[in-house]
């Protein structure tokens, strides 16, 4: 076995969600909680518009979230909070946001929440196109499944992976215990396409903070090391990672 990461590794959260959208704390209170986890950073990634379940935000609310957060960095000069959404990609692969909005952000996940069902070469197509704007960086819950309620949607993920690598996209296993997506098998595969994997656990309250060692166990079982692991790089390496 190669050496595994660990929870120590473990330098961030790349998706976490606030009272801005459908979370249920503040931004500076899930800040408290990353501290209080011994992390460096953190990515706030709420809804966009399209989720309006979510309460998701427009271009002028992530604007004015964007303007707070610069603020709150000022008061927390130890800790970089990263300036994010977590933006829905529309049927036809176009992003819920505009570019403008998108290029002032440190860094962009992008995700499906609706029309689960297009066939196959139609949802991998979708999400290839979302690919091209050149603000996407990371794939959320990339196969879109929900053990014990619903099933991953129909995609060729190892086409997905091939062609984030060439572009300098990520795909994310996010930790929430009902998600677990990517999996540990589709994980291995990203490690042999050379592709980091961000581990996140699209918290939606601090306790949430904690599900980071179920993505950490999965990531494991994908043989994944250390340096396998997007958010195990220092802030600044992280920046690196990211420029397309
Ligand atoms: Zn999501």
């Amino acid at each position: 076995l190669p050496e595994l990461v660990t929870r120590e590794d473990i330098r961030g959260d790349l998706q976490t969600h606030s009272t801005y959208s459908d979370g249920a704390f503040s931004i500076e209170e899930m800040v408290q909680g990353a501290i209080e986890l011994g992390y460096e950073y953190l990515a706030i990634t709420d809804h966009s518009k399209r989720v309006t379940v979510a309460n998701g935000l427009d271009e002028k609310r992530l604007a004015e979230q964007i303007e707070y957060i610069e603020r709150l960095n000022e008061k927390y000069p130890d800790f970089k909070i990263l300036k994010s959404v977590e933006v829905d990609i529309l049927e036809d692969g176009s992003l819920d946001l505009p570019d403008d909005v998108l290029k002032e952000l440190d860094i962009v996940l992008c995700s499906i929440h609706y029309n689960r069902n297009l066939s196959r070469e139609k949802q991998t197509e979708r999400v290839l196109r979302a690919m091209d704007n050149p603000h996407f960086n990371i794939l959320a819950h990339p196969t879109g499944r929900l053990i014990g309620s619903r099933e991953a949607y129909e995609i060729d993920i190892y086409r997905v992976m091939e062609e984030a690598a060439k572009r300098g996209c990520f795909l994310e296993i996010n930790s929430h215990p009902e998600r677990l997506d990517l999996t540990d098998t589709n994980a291995k595969m990203a490690k042999e396409l050379g592709l980091k994997v961000p581990i996140s656990t699209d918290a939606h309250t601090i306790d949430n903070l904690n599900n980071i060692r179920h993505g950490v166990s999965q990531a494991r079982r994908g043989w994944l090391e250390k340096r396998d692991v997007l958010n195990t790089y220092p802030w600044k390496e992280l920046q690196a990672l990211l420029k397309r």
